[in-house]
């Protein structure tokens, strides 16, 4: 509450603010396979590009425990934080679990909630990282610990600054965790669009799922998101957008199975940008996968996402 009685008090200069952390970009051992790189490479080629200035970064502070509570369950949480999580449940996570670990996960939890407050705000906010959605409330998996999407939408809800949170999850891997968390709720409908014979290979169900073949381009791609999302923005009606803008949907990708070209992961970053902002609905972001060989490939998809929610909402 404090924050934002904070935020509330900056004078009106609507801007696009991009929650960024040093701890974002986390060591890994030699060799793993999650690019954790691009997290310092995004903000660098933004400012790079002159698309930002660091005004439009800022640091979140760690997720509060009570926060993270609203969404995880209480004995999950204590052995994460206490670093006693099994040997089992740190192979599904993915990461080795050590205590700067622990604060990047609250941090980007944190990043998220401050994201969906700007966007508020301002219209348009983006996490670097976060999209977390292969974490349950009492389990972690996929490189998930903590659900960023459903702490910050949790949060917003019980502290009553919305009614009605739309998540698009277009991650090319199934919102499991996410689904599950809101599974029988009518506060939060969960839309995940993904590969459905690729990872998580359980799927949970969400309000809307589509799964897709193998091998679906571009073209047929948005042809599904165009027909499915304005059809979803006008009988949900939120009052924000939660957007896993994952860019592992791209042809390049090497988990992702589906075949998007760059300008089309674009493309649909701009048709969900487009029709929220006519709508006039706030979109918060947060960047999900991407495991395309050359970091250059998953660093540019990404930067579309920043440079189109910059320019729809004129921040
Ligand atoms: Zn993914």
């Amino acid at each position: 509450m404090h924050r934002f009685i904070l935020l509330n008090w900056q004078p009106f200069t609507a801007m696009l603010k991009i929650a960024f952390h040093s701890l974002y970009a986390h060591p890994l051992p030699a060799g793993h396979r999650f690019p954790m790189e691009k997290y310092e490479l995004i903000p660098a080629q933004l400012l790079h590009e002159d698309i930002i200035t660091q005004d439009n970064l800022f640091a979140p502070h760690p997720a509060d425990e009570a926060t993270i509570l609203l969404t995880h369950d209480a004995d999950y949480w204590q052995r994460m934080k206490n670093l006693q999580l099994t040997e089992k449940e740190i192979r599904a996570i993915g990461f080795p679990l050590s205590a700067k670990l622990v604060e990047r996960e609250i941090r980007i939890c944190q990043g998220t909630i401050d994201c969906a407050m700007y966007a508020l705000q301002y219209g348009a906010a983006l996490n670097v990282a976060g999209g977390t959605h292969h974490a349950f409330a009492n389990k972690g998996e996929g490189f998930c610990l903590l659900n960023d999407f459903a702490v910050a939408a949790n949060y917003l809800l019980q502290q009553k600054m919305v009614r009605k949170i739309l998540i698009v999850d277009l991650d090319v891997h199934q919102g499991n965790g996410t689904a599950a968390l809101f599974a029988g709720r009518d506060d939060v409908f969960t839309f995940s669009m993904h590969g459905q014979h690729n990872y998580p290979f359980h799927k949970e169900k969400s309000h809307l799922d589509i799964g897709l073949q193998d091998g679906t381009t571009g073209s047929e791609y948005l042809a599904i998101l165009n027909d499915t999302l304005p059809r979803l923005i006008d009988t949900v009606r939120p009052d924000v957008v939660f957007y896993l803008c994952g860019v592992d949907v791209l042809a390049t990708d090497k988990f992702g199975k589906l075949k998007l070209t760059m300008d089309e992961c674009a493309e649909r970053d701009l048709v969900v940008y487009t029709l929220c902002k006519k709508h006039g609905i706030p979109v918060a972001a947060a960047m999900g996968g991407g495991y395309s060989p050359k970091v250059k490939h998953i660093v540019n998809a990404h930067c579309n996402t920043f440079r189109i929610a910059k320019d729809v909402y004129g921040l």
